[in-house]
């Protein structure tokens, strides 16, 4: 960073929930190709395993991520608190999935209903979710988890104190906008999710208004080129939008999120309102 520390500039951060298996896999490719690093957010507890015909990425290769210079965050130990979004997803799912068979849809969905069945460490109370998942992580990569994902995206004031109090320096939503350190909320951040229907077009706009306003742009993956899934992104568009973002360097950085928090503490003055949890304001949507 050669910026004066008070006059820090936009920022790109790049993450993908969940971390599918070949998906992670490939957001890691796509963003290595492109000397771009993103934020990998992990359930903890679904690491090298695979759940009811869902795999998910193993240590090593988030070992590997790690020393890339990718941060590993968490998404919860077993995304336990919100069967509400599972249960939506499997819906979608199983509306979508129709047409490869009854078996394969009722597998999908089960798989999604059923993720907590399958796990020993069943219903998990909601700390436990967070700070389970941030031990075992730290354990694995022996480096400190800092950013957390909510499961579901939308929290409690309540999860948001015990992201903070677990000692996440962030927490991120799906909460749609923009981060501005003006209105710092690091245990709300917002993003924008690519999902089916994001063209390259679409995600150039935002890069290209987190330039002329000075905003945090967090944008969020959960999938490439997976057929039916409404959060699944194109690859093509994907790879489109990564040379747009590299066409900007010198324009907006490109940090982790615990690097953008790190940025925006140091500028804070002291005593700024970390603490407090005032009424969203959606004035950066
Ligand atoms: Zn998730």
């Amino acid at each position: 960073m050669t910026r004066h520390s008070l006059d820090a500039g936009p920022v790109i951060t790049l993450t993908v929930d969940d971390c599918w298996k070949t998906h992670a896999h490939s957001f890691n490719q796509a963003f290595d190709s492109t000397s771009l690093r993103g934020v990998f957010y992990v359930i903890a507890g679904f690491v090298g395993r695979e759940v009811n015909g869902f795999e998910f990425v193993e240590w090593d290769a988030l070992r590997q991520m790690s020393k890339q210079g990718h941060e590993i965050g968490s998404h919860s130990f077993m995304h336990g608190r919100s069967m509400l979004d599972l249960r939506t997803k499997a819906v979608q799912l199983f509306r979508l999935v129709r047409s490869k068979g009854l078996a394969r849809s009722v597998r999908l969905t089960r798989a999604l209903l059923g993720l907590a069945e399958e796990y020993p460490g069943t219903h998990l109370r909601p700390e436990e979710e967070v700070a389970m998942s941030k031990g075992v992580i730290e354990k694995e990569l022996g480096r400190p988890c800092k950013s957390y994902s909510y499961p579901g995206g939308e929290p409690t004031p309540e999860l948001m104190n015990l992201a903070r109090d677990t000692g996440y320096t962030s927490a991120r939503t799906i909460r749609p906008g923009f981060n501005n350190s003006r209105h710092f909320e690091p245990y709300r951040l917002r993003c924008q999710v690519w999902d089916a229907w994001t063209t390259a077009r679409i995600a150039d706009k935002w890069v290209d208004k987190a330039i002329n306003q000075n905003l945090w742009l967090i944008e969020v993956f959960h999938a490439m080129n997976l057929r039916h899934y409404p959060y699944s992104c194109s690859e093509s568009a994907l790879k489109e939008h990564l040379s747009h973002i590299r066409s900007k360097q010198g324009e907006i950085d490109n940090l982790t999120v615990s690097e953008t928090i790190e940025q925006i503490q140091g500028n804070l003055p002291s005593g700024s309102p970390f603490k407090q949890f005032p009424e969203a304001s959606d004035q950066f949507n």
